[in-house]
């Protein structure tokens, strides 16, 4: 789960790392309220939207008056910013953080990922800050520096003075650098972060060391026991559909082709997909209805599937281990039923009671067309949205 600038950067100070004074604002007169209440002669107004490269893309702006304050929110809010992670299509930007603007001295990265080969979380540093840090990795990987951490003794000082020095922090900052990773590394863990991304980190001409932005995405599987993190939810920033699946506890994942799949199990739905891009067709969403579907789920499902307009075909592959498959062809008949199927449905049953199953499709009146294998439900679907 991803959560904004500003609401990251609140995770961040309760474990001490420094971030600059700011407020968020959702219209152009709370902008002003905040940029008043900050004071100083120069602020910075920020787009929060899910997504990073929003200076690039005009949603950072410097403001070195109120009325520049005032003029920058009005022009940012409601404004749908294009950035490199946005995808074409944009979001909308609903809120805005005001901050003090801050006398950069210099910019650097810093950022703490789970590194999957070592299993260890892994601090990384280096000196070009601001810029995309996967371009730093491509064109000079020299100047990412990684320190990993055992987890029995977790990030320790030494780690950070490494890090600091390789990276040249100033001499005269480097404890203030370490206070910080270590700040970071707390928080990263204690919130179960999937990710904490600063970029950049600041020194300032007065003396600070401080994260400028900050991005925190956080681990699904454990916002069960970070209710504060859920709380930070904006659902506003997520796909409706997918919203909308999570209610019924079903695995849904929008994608951008026209054939909708209907999957139990992961590694199936997996599969799926695959099949279908084998046969040169393209899945619009990832979907694992779950091992224990009922008629209401395989509904709801289908709603989902056919709310999302690009979808013209149907592909139901079910494998009916623990759910029977004459359940399954009742759900997918009361469902085509419901929503008033206007796109070809191509149905593969296997498993317990496939004949049963069937059965029921053929007799139910709707024009489904039936599948022996997947590779052949397959290459029917893709042949019929054409
Ligand atoms: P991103 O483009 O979405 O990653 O947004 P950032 O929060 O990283 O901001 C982009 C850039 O805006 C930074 O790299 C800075 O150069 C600039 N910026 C942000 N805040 C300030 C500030 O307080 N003072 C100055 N001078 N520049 C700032
Ligand atoms: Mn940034």
């Amino acid at each position: 789960m991803n959560v904004h600038e500003y609401q990251g950067k609140q995770v961040l100070k309760k474990y001490g790392v420094v971030v600059p004074g700011g407020h968020v604002a959702f219209s152009p007169d709370e902008a002003v309220q905040a940029a008043e209440n900050l004071g100083g002669s120069l602020w910075v107004v920020k787009a929060q939207i899910h997504a990073g490269g929003r200076g690039k893309a005009g949603g950072v702006k410097l403001a070195k008056s109120i009325d520049e304050v005032r003029q920058y929110a009005q022009e940012l809010l409601g404004k749908v910013l294009v950035t490199h992670q946005t995808g074409p299509e944009g979001k909308e930007v609903k809120r805005l953080l005001i901050e003090e603007g801050c006398p950069i001295e210099k910019e650097y990265y810093v950022g703490i990922v789970i590194d999957r080969s070592t299993n260890r979380v892994v601090m990384m540093a280096s000196e070009e800050g601001g810029t995309e840090i996967e371009e730093v990795a491509e064109k000079t990987p020299e100047k990412i520096f990684k320190e990993v951490v055992d987890p029995a003794t977790g990030f320790l000082p030494f780690q950070g003075r490494r890090l600091a020095y390789n990276i040249n922090i100033p001499k005269d900052k480097v404890n203030k650098a370490v206070k910080f990773m270590m700040g970071l590394y707390q928080a990263f863990v204690e919130n179960d972060c999937a990710l904490a991304e600063i970029n950049p980190l600041i020194t300032t001409t007065d003396g600070r060391v401080m994260a400028l932005d900050a991005k925190l995405n956080f681990d699904s599987n454990a916002l069960y026991r970070q209710k504060e993190i859920l709380e930070l939810r904006d659902l506003d920033e997520e796909d409706a559909k997918e919203i909308e699946a999570s209610k019924y506890d079903l695995s849904y994942i929008a994608l951008d082709g026209n054939i909708g799949c209907m999957v139990n199990g992961a590694g199936l739905a997996m599969a799926t997909m695959d099949i279908i891009k084998h046969y040169s067709g393209d899945p619009a969403n990832f979907l694992d209805v779950g091992g224990g579907a009922t008629a209401e789920k395989v509904t709801e499902a289908f709603k989902i599937i056919l709310s999302d307009e690009n979808v013209k075909g149907i592909f139901v592959n079910i494998f009916g281990g623990i759910m029977k498959c004459d359940i399954i062809a009742q759900g997918v008949v009361e469902a085509a039923k419901q929503v008033g199927l206007q796109v070809p449905l191509v149905v593969r049953l296997e498993g317990t009671n496939v004949d049963k199953g069937k059965q029921i499709l053929q007799e139910s009146g709707i024009d489904i067309v039936t599948a022996d294998s997947m590779a052949d439900g397959a290459q029917k679907i893709v042949e019929l949205v054409k």
